[in-house]
């Protein structure tokens, strides 16, 4: 049967309600309505969290607000020490944390979750251990002049986070804005909020009451009352490109700073001395088909030379069809389901529409079988399309699936036009071994993040966001924490007598 046509099945796993936090203490939204949670692998539903709304949303705010004097004040070092704590008490609660991840949002585990989670942990204590670091500057102007800079919180953030790596997200709003001395309102995803919850439980044991919120809800409902409530003072979004350019016009009615990271249609430049399995490898973890391809750096337009098309593409063929797709909980599993019954007819659609291109090849996959084990849930296999022109529409707009498009080139000027020739500005890859080639390549793309020869995920410590509109803002970075979570104030100071 059709995944489409299902019903939803009985839970294998239940997880029950969950609440959000506002003010220190878990709760239900104020008119008591309830949002479920299905899982992706089997449809069925796994729990049910809050449907709050702008009157939650002033609530958490308000605690927000009345937290932050106090969590200012505290000396930054004893703010990181906070997360090193926290840290601590979530590395034996990791293994649950990832299932539930697995179970809402359907990552597998082996592949994804349980690394996502880990990266929580190490986002934590990197965060701790810079959170003395909001340093200012004094500028030498004569013996009786002290004029200097501080880095001062902005107050309440509210943060918003999608659901394709919500742990990960979440961490890297949470920690950054809370070390430096702001409070917090974070809106997590519809579809995937219980392992945030789960990880705000533990943050909660630790932290004073209204530091951090956590409210859940729909995007147009509890989304934008966040970012139309007067009490913020600063907004920081992950998430579609459409969603955040309303995030700053709400942003702008008040002019609170934004910080956006969003969608993207990265290029990977494969040259002609790279045809080797090697590459291959790298380029599917470049194209995050261990996340089905729901992740915003997903480098999913293929240039591939024209001298090493035919070959590279049967390689990536073979080894594309290889992998497992199956049940996220599975230990076999390389590649779970896609989110939501949305994002699957979201994704069939655009393979639809690049089947019916004239002159494509459908080198691999294609829309999912209409029976089998796996129709009950939400899983699609590799797809790989062949002979794609970079205007076509599965080339230019963002699938957020794991859907590949193989465009051939000639010329090194040809190539980096057509990989620039997009709206986004996230990511790209480049694969050789000609360094020259590597750098210049590298330059000329308009990204935020270019990998050579390597198709990993962000680390700490990286300035990582979006050119063009990819995003505005860092994360990742002591220098992100301090450029989207701190201003500077100068005060100037006449010593004289
Ligand atoms: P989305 O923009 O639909 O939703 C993201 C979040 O915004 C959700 O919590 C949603 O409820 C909320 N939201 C929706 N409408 C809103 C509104 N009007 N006001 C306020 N909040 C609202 O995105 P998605 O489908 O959940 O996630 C996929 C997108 O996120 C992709 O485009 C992907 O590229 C992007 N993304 C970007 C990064 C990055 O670092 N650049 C990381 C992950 C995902």
């Amino acid at each position: 049967m059709n995944p489409q046509q299902q019903t939803t099945t009985e839970a294998e796993y239940f997880v029950g309600d969950e609440q959000m936090l506002i003010a220190g203490e878990w709760t239900a939204a104020c008119d008591g309505e309830w949002i479920d949670v299905e899982s992706p692998r089997d449809r069925s539903i796994i729990g049910r969290v809050p449907r709050g709304r702008a009157e939650d949303v002033d609530k958490a705010v308000t605690a927000a607000r009345r937290a932050f004097p106090a969590w200012r004040d505290l000396r930054p070092r004893d703010r990181g020490d906070l997360f090193r704590k926290i840290a601590d008490a979530l590395e034996p609660e990791q293994e649950r944390i990832a299932r539930l991840l697995s179970l809402e949002n359907g990552n597998a585990l082996r592949t994804q979750s349980r690394g996502e989670m880990q990266f929580v942990v190490d986002a934590f204590r990197y965060f701790s251990g810079v959170a003395g670091e909001a340093k200012g500057e004094s500028i030498p102007l004569n013996a009786t002049i002290l004029d200097y800079s501080r880095r001062e919180p902005h107050g309440v953030v509210g943060a918003i986070v999608p659901w394709n790596a919500p742990l990960m997200l979440s961490a890297l709003k949470i920690a950054p804005a809370l070390v430096t001395g702001n409070t917090l309102v974070l809106k997590v995803a519809e579809d995937a909020p219980l392992a945030v919850l789960a990880v705000a439980r533990i943050c909660q044991q630790f932290l004073p009451e209204g530091v951090l919120n956590v409210v859940t809800g729909y995007g147009t409902e509890v989304g934008e009352a966040l970012t139309s409530h007067p009490g913020i003072a600063k907004l920081s979004f992950t998430g579609s490109t459409a969603v955040g350019r309303r995030v700053m016009e709400k942003g702008s009615e008040r002019i609170v700073p934004v910080s956006l990271e969003l969608g993207g249609k990265s290029p990977q430049i494969v040259f002609s001395d790279a045809d080797e399995d090697w590459v291959v490898e790298g380029t599917i973890a470049g194209m995050r088909f261990f996340r089905q391809g729901q992740s915003c750096t997903a480098g999913s337009r293929l240039f591939l030379h024209e001298s090493i098309y035919e070959s590279f593409l049967g390689k990536l063929v073979d080894r594309l069809a290889a992998l497992k797709v199956g049940d996220p909980l599975d230990e076999a599993s390389d590649m779970g389901t896609i989110v939501n019954r949305k994002q699957f007819e979201r994704v069939s659609d655009y393979v639809s529409d690049g089947i019916a291109q004239p002159g494509v090849e459908v080198a691999l996959g294609g829309i999912p079988p209409l029976e089998g084990p796996l129709t009950r849930g939400y899983y699609f296999q590799p797809t790989v399309f062949g002979g794609v022109s970079n205007d076509w529409r599965i080339a230019s707009e963002e699938i957020f699936g794991p859907v590949v498009c193989a465009i051939p080139w000639k010329d090194e000027d040809e190539v980096v036009r057509m990989a620039n020739d997009t709206s986004y500005g996230l990511a790209g890859f480049v694969w050789t071994h000609d360094l020259g080639a590597a750098l210049r390549t590298a330059h000329s793309l308009e990204a935020g993040w270019v990998q050579v020869n390597q198709g990993g995920g962000q680390v700490l410590g990286q300035s990582y966001g979006g050119f063009k509109q990819s995003g505005i803002g860092r994360e990742f970075s002591l220098e992100g924490m301090l450029d989207s979570y701190t201003q500077r104030k100068h005060v100037s100071v006449n010593l004289g007598r």
